[in-house]
């Protein structure tokens, strides 16, 4: 299995570790040719804004849009969620609007920019899963396609799942807990 990290800014070389720490191929992406033969693909947490510049001078934005399109797993944290998700304020330039999730980037207020949380995720089991949020997104709305699969204990929710497509808020590579990264190397070879 080849999964593909997006390198052009942010939290890059903590998802490497964690897919190496797993196992599998990794492939840091800053160029299109590097989209080829993967099997899925990691978009990290960062600056969307940067992200999504970055994506586009690279000639990346539309390529990976229609790798996704053909069928391509895609993980996005943080960053990578609302770059994943609608334009819900209007961002320039646009994410790829591949989830049906409008997003609210900075959520949360000052004192609770950052935070750590322990949440409950059943997909992955009884155990809950360390949540680190960085001045984190939050996901407003879901349409029906989409599955929540975690929520704060005030009902925002944090993850969410359409397909082959994964969101999170927060940061799981940068904890010692590798079941989210399992869980979406579960989705791309067809396991879950
Ligand atoms: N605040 C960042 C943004 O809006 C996301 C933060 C993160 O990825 N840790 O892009």
């Amino acid at each position: 299995m080849k999964i593909g990290v997006l390198a052009s800014q942010g939290a890059f070389a903590e998802h490497i570790d964690k897919l190496h720490q797993l196992g599998v191929e990794v492939v840091p992406v800053r160029l299109p040719e590097e989209l080829e033969g993967l099997d899925g693909l990691i978009i990290p947490g960062g600056e969307s804004t940067s992200i999504g510049r970055l994506m586009r001078d690279y000639q990346l934005t539309d390529k990976i849009r229609d790798r996704a399109e053909n069928g391509l797993p895609i993980l996005g944290t943080c960053a990578g969620m609302i770059i994943l998700g609608k334009n819900s304020q209007n961002m320039y330039p646009e994410p790829l609007g591949l989830m049906d999730i409008e997003v609210r980037r900075n959520a949360f207020g000052r004192q609770r920019e950052s935070f750590e949380t322990e949440l409950n995720i059943p997909v992955l089991g009884e155990k809950p899963f360390p949540g680190v949020f960085i001045r984190a997104p939050l996901i407003e709305q879901v349409d029906g396609k989409v599955e929540i699969l975690a929520r704060l204990a005030d009902n925002t929710i944090v993850a969410a799942r359409q397909g082959k497509f994964l969101a999170l808020a927060f940061h799981p590579e940068l904890t010692d807990d590798p079941r989210l990264h399992q869980y979406f190397l579960d989705i791309v070879a067809g396991r879950q």
